[in-house]
């Protein structure tokens, strides 16, 4: 494979990408498809925002090791903080997995998976946490995500983590652009993700490799496809 394309999949470049509104970055063939979304949801009365593009291998290590560390709490399925004690390494990266992609496998990487929320909806002291009651009946951003659901796959968008299918949770928030990450997908391989964690300053790294079959198993290969 070529290296610009292994830097890609795992995270190491963003030369793929461009800035969208709001600082963030997403893939150069992106923005036109995510451009044009936005301003069909703007006729309706949407503020569509990317909260959170692209995202570095280094980015998505420093949130991992923070977890690891205790620095950043890692959250059950109702995002209620979980305690460490008593539990393995293993159980500890299964549990971080719930929430947070191991780097090197973020789909966030590839600049084709966007989270997304209605700016129309925000107030002045929102904080915008990416919980699900944000994106359910009576929520801020569920009308949007409505509209979405009826609209995004004209778009080429779609939801890999809908449903809960034992790894990832459910992320109503996160949309892909199928194109393109289901050919990454297809590219991305466990040798290829544990020559990159092998050079990197990863926590738990040695219990991370020993289970990565069964993390591409649970959670990368586990989505909800368009
Ligand atoms: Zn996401």
């Amino acid at each position: 494979m070529a290296k610009s394309n292994l830097e890609l999949l795992t995270g190491l470049t963003d030369s793929h990408t461009v800035e969208f509104l709001n600082n963030q970055r997403v893939h150069r063939e992106v923005e036109k498809p995510l451009k044009a979304m936005t301003d069909e949801a703007a006729k309706e009365g949407y503020q569509l925002q990317v909260c959170s593009g692209y995202r570095s291998f280094q980015r998505q290590c420093e949130i991992w090791n923070e977890k690891v560390t205790g620095k950043r709490p890692i959250l059950d399925s109702h995002n209620l903080p979980i305690s460490q004690k008593g539990l393995t390494e293993e159980e500890i990266i299964y549990a971080i997995l719930r929430w947070s992609a191991l780097p090197a496998t973020s789909r966030h990487h590839w600049g084709t998976d966007l989270d997304i929320i209605d700016a129309s909806k925000l107030g002045p002291n929102t904080t915008v946490q990416l919980i699900a009651e944000e994106f359910e009946v009576g929520g801020p951003f569920f009308d949007l995500h409505d509209w979405l659901d009826k609209n995004m796959s004209r778009f080429g968008f779609f939801r890999p983590y809908s449903t809960d299918r034992g790894g990832v949770s459910p992320e109503r928030w996160h949309l892909s652009y199928a194109p393109l990450a289901e050919t990454y997908l297809a590219e991305l391989t466990e040798e290829l993700v544990v020559g990159v964690l092998k050079k990197s300053n990863l926590e738990l790294k040695k219990s991370v490799l020993a289970v990565l079959p069964q993390i591409f198993q649970r959670f990368i290969l586990n989505i909800d496809f368009p």
